[in-house]
């Protein structure tokens, strides 16, 4: 880490470097398709290989929560997810999510599952990732994370070969993800894995896991920015 990014992510204040707010319709999750205000955050620690958001690496600026939330309320919307890069390397999202679900807003956080998720404020959803071979960052993955799953939370595999949904499929009978969880989510990878493909593994093996697309892939065309 150079020593600018050092600098960025300290305490400053109250504030989060984000790197943009936006309205758009959830393309993920068990809450696809409806309205959303997405807060993107700044910073990564990990490189996914197939990573769709590399501009959340370090473009953004810093704004005050005070302001975060002015913008958020402009677009009186109830759901509200917080996302990155990795939105867990800034320090100050944990007030953020406290304010936020304060004043009664369905939080969701998705994380790539590499950072301590038991800190995060119980009232907010987390979607975490569990990162597959495919992504070259499974030796990042914090496997203590899964004994703070809460029953609302979400678990995601993103799938990018045969061998990624063999690996997924025993990761989920190892930990019991399906009954740790309100649902596992499998989607594949944009381009690599085809979604019949992936459609017909999790029907041929039975599997009790959610099939998702990234919605707002198909809304809008795949490079679109703030969707
Ligand atoms: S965790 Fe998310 S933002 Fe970070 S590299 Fe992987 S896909 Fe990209």
């Amino acid at each position: 880490m150079d020593s600018e990014t050092r600098m960025d992510r300290r305490f400053r204040g109250d504030s989060l470097k984000v790197n943009e707010i936006f309205y758009s319709i959830q393309g993920e999750s068990t809450r696809a398709g409806l309205p959303c205000v997405f807060v993107r955050l700044t910073y990564c620690n990990i490189r996914c290989v197939y990573c769709d958001t590399e501009y959340a690496f370090y473009e953004g600026k810093d704004m005050s929560l005070t302001d975060i939330i002015d913008e958020i309320v402009k677009y009186d919307c109830n759901l509200v997810e917080i996302t990155g890069g990795e939105p867990l390397v800034q320090e100050n999202v944990h007030i953020l999510m406290k304010e936020l679900c304060d004043k009664d807003y369905e939080v969701l956080i998705e994380t790539g599952g590499t950072l301590p998720i038991e800190v995060i404020d119980k009232r907010v959803k987390v979607i975490m990732d569990i990162k597959t071979p495919y992504s070259k960052m499974e030796k990042k993955n914090r496997y203590e994370n899964i004994q703070f799953l809460k029953p609302v939370d979400e678990i995601k595999f993103v799938i990018g070969s045969r061998e990624d949904y063999d690996w997924a499929k025993e990761l989920i009978s190892k930990y019991d993800l399906t009954k740790k969880t309100a649902q596992v989510l499998m989607s594949p990878v944009f381009d690599k894995v085809e979604n019949i493909e992936l459609a017909e593994w999790i029907l041929h093996d039975r599997l009790n896991v959610r099939f998702q697309l990234q919605m707002h892939k198909y809304i809008w065309h795949p490079e679109t920015r703030r969707v």
